[in-house]
């Protein structure tokens, strides 16, 4: 690209252009779900005696037979076709990135030369995408291709554009997991199972437990021509080189600023969008960061919030291009500010409340809490290396630790009243907090616990796993992650612990100890277990890097190595425990990300290695010959005593830039055979390590001596859009 086509693109992201901002006449009560086949739909479109064998499937009450998803098949059918669909799709979410469809027709011979619409049951229920190509990690070997997609009925079907989506979990033909789906509804259940029980001792008549998930989604917008400009953010999602803009966040004016039209447009046709296909969104905010955006829902039962964070983050691409955006869900798409992430709030309810809501009404309702909140962290202590592993990528590393986002070692942030209601109940007595008066059960003389407030618990923003008043945050996930990763290690982990912990109760209880005592005791003991875990000081000093690893907290940043968490005996032990996944699937999940690491440093290296050889060393040693030239000229008009001073500043930079071509040619063929090396490793772990080693940090390495670059050549001729020119286009 010549500099002029770059004035250009800029001169055309910066113009004003006519805004369209969509209108919807009706509220937003009127249009939610409009393409979801929910339980209304449900009502309307199937017969009465379907209708109450689909919910009691939905329930988990009852199995789905053939003839019900015959049934419904052919009331779905009618609903989809009436919104104009033609298509069907199962669709699911493969352990790479994103979800995976392929589209059917609904179209079948009708036996006489023509045609009709059929929808079936069997199409429905189960479909075999070719699985050769999903990543399977050694589980499938590409001659046994098959593997099945199953419908998740807890997950209403809907319709986007012109197809019916069915969500579905994706196995393997001698049913691994090959999914996200599959083990988060195993880790659903298994937590369901563990919470309950753990929750009857306080309330007997509690009948399941739900796992809550609402996801805050950060993203940023780029003016789409400006992205096209930029080979790095189209191949990697990120720039791999551009210098700071001299303003970027530092005023904190775009967090406080007022949305900017363009994108207030992209953010309502975004939200209507949403609310029709049933996710409920409700808040929308300028980021820290400049083009920095937050939107989130209320928050939803977790496997439902899973796919609705799926579905919005390929909603919000295409919306962002009718807009004339890109939309990045890349962690760090710009060094130097901050990067993206995906708060996930987690908290676990019952028919009747939230389990980790306090204080309560009863002494009771507050032991309750105090139990749920430290069995929380028992399951983030005993877990918290694999919690870790959970969000690892080689995306989300550049932003772990990095400006706002909490660092690379898992803790636990409670808040002053908190900490200190645990402190003394650490300190007390039974004698000191039980007084059993009249009836028997209920009256726990527990200290009272102050109220909570927002204010008070939500003030450390480098807490990864932080207590927010009714729920923790883990606030690690990376922008464009599959929540479920984290979700299913954290509900399992959940599951392990509650599990311990009723056992340990109950064998006091058959001591003979009375029930309420008991709980106390495990809990006492609990909290002083899972103590390392509670941190409440600043995440990012190096003092706590140290302490956490006298604490024996998992301090390690290299990705490759942290993704070893997944094979350690207690994930192991856990995941078979809770029957969420077997060793063959962790060791799968493992290779797989191993893998898709490797390849995601390989392409950044490699597009970065062609801009430094075709974009940047081009026009740095043409703007360097223009200088020689003037060095010439001016020893040609003057003499020499005049020249040679006002020579030595064009001199000083021909020299700086030959030193930084030099080092970028040099380096550039070193990253090459890094690679090359790298690639010649046959065990993958070794070879994501060694990618991690010696791959990665030449990009960086040779990335400074390139934006020194742009410093120094002449604007004119610098062919990439710059920081300040991509980061303030509204
Ligand atoms: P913040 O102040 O952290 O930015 P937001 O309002 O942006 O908070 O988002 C908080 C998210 O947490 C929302 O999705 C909200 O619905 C969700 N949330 C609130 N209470 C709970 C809960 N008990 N369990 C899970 N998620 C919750
Ligand atoms: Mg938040």
């Amino acid at each position: 690209m010549s500099s002029t086509l770059r004035f250009q693109i800029v001169g055309e992201a910066f113009k004003k252009r006519p805004v369209e901002v969509p209108n919807r006449k009706e509220r937003p009560s009127e249009f939610f779900a409009k393409y979801v086949f929910n339980r209304q739909k449900m009502q309307q479109y199937l017969p009465a005696d379907i209708y109450k064998k689909m919910c009691d499937v939905i329930e988990g009450d009852a199995t789905l037979d053939m003839a019900t998803a015959d049934a419904v098949a052919a009331g779905m059918k009618k609903w989809a076709m009436e919104l104009g669909a033609t298509h069907c799709t199962h669709w699911f979410q493969p352990l790479t990135e994103g979800t995976a469809e392929k589209h059917d027709g609904f179209v079948e011979h009708d036996g006489k030369g023509g045609m009709i619409e059929e929808f079936t049951g069997k199409q429905l229920v189960q479909q075999e995408p070719d699985a050769s190509s999903f990543p399977s990690g050694g589980i499938r070997s590409t001659f046994e291709a098959r593997g099945y997609s199953a419908w998740d009925p807890t997950s209403p079907v809907f319709v986007f554009g012109d197809t019916l989506m069915i969500p579905t979990i994706f196995i393997s033909y001698t049913g691994e997991a090959l999914d996200y789906k599959a083990p988060l509804k195993k880790s659903l259940k298994a937590v369901d199972k563990a919470a309950t029980a753990v929750a009857r001792y306080f309330y007997p008549d509690v009948k399941k437990v739900v796992s809550n998930l609402g996801w805050e989604q950060e993203y940023f917008l780029v003016d789409e021509g400006l992205y096209a400009a930029r080979p790095d953010l189209m191949m990697t999602g990120r720039t791999l080189l551009g210098h700071d803009s001299a303003k970027n966040q530092q005023m904190d004016d775009h967090y406080f600023g007022s949305i900017p039209m363009r994108v207030a447009a992209f953010m309502k046709d975004l939200e209507i969008k949403s609310l029709e296909l049933g996710i409920p969104c409700k808040t929308r905010h300028n980021e820290v960061a400049p083009n920095q955006f937050e939107l989130a829902p209320i928050f939803e039962e977790t496997n439902l919030a899973v796919d609705h964070n799926m579905l919005i983050m390929s909603l919000m691409k295409k919306v962002a291009r009718k807009h004339g955006f890109r939309c990045l869900l890349h962690e760090k798409p710009f060094a130097g500010i901050n990067g993206s992430g995906k708060h996930n709030n987690w908290s676990l309810s019952t028919d009747t409340g939230i389990l980790l809501h306090g204080p309560g009404k009863t002494p009771l309702d507050n032991l309750r809490f105090v139990t749920f909140i430290v069995e929380s962290l028992m399951a983030v202590y005993r877990h918290n290396g694999l919690l870790k592993a959970s969000i690892i990528s080689a995306t989300n590393v550049h932003r772990l630790g990095a400006a706002e986002a909490p660092p690379a070692i898992v803790s636990s942030f409670l808040g002053k009243e908190i900490s200190d209601l645990l402190e003394h109940l650490e300190t007390s007595t039974d004698d000191e907090l039980i007084s059993l008066s009249g009836k028997q059960t209920l009256s726990l003389d527990i200290p009272q616990i102050p109220e909570l407030t927002q204010d008070n618990t939500d003030r450390n923003r480098t807490s990864p796993f932080a207590f927010t008043g009714n729920r923790f945050e883990f606030r690690a996930v990376g922008s464009q992650q599959n929540c479920a990763a984290s979700m299913i290690v954290l509900n399992t982990a959940m599951a392990e612990a509650l599990t311990n912990f009723k056992t340990r109760v109950d064998a006091l209880i058959s001591e003979g100890l009375e029930p309420m005592k008991a709980i106390l005791r495990i809990v006492r003991e609990d909290i002083k277990t899972c103590k390392p875990i509670r941190f409440d000081g600043n995440g990012y000093s190096e003092a706590w890097k140290q302490e956490a690893a006298r604490r024996g907290l998992d301090v390690e940043t290299s990705a490759p190595i942290i993704l070893d968490q997944y094979l350690k005996p207690e994930t192991i032990e856990m995941f078979e425990g809770m029957n969420v996944l077997s060793k063959a699937e962790l060791e799968a999940r493992n290779e797989i990300k191993l893998d898709t690491y490797i390849k995601k440093v390989q392409i950044e290296a490699r597009i970065f290695g062609d801009i430094c050889m075709n974009h940047i060393i081009p026009v740095a040693t043409r703007y360097q010959t223009q200088l020689i030239d003037n060095v010439h000229r001016m020893k040609q008009i003057f003499p020499a005593e005049v020249a040679d001073p006002l020579n030595s500043t064009n001199l000083s930079l021909i020299k700086q830039m030959g030193e930084h071509n030099a080092f970028i040619i040099e380096n550039v063929e070193r990253l090459i055979e890094a690679r090359r090396v790298a690639n010649r490793i046959k065990d993958g772990r070794e070879r994501a390590i060694a990618y991690h080693d010696t791959v990665a940090p030449l990009i960086e390495e040779i990335r400074y001596h390139v934006d020194h670059l742009e410093l120094i050549v002449d604007d004119e001729l610098w062919p990439l859009p710059k920081y300040r020119e991509m980061l303030f286009i509204h």
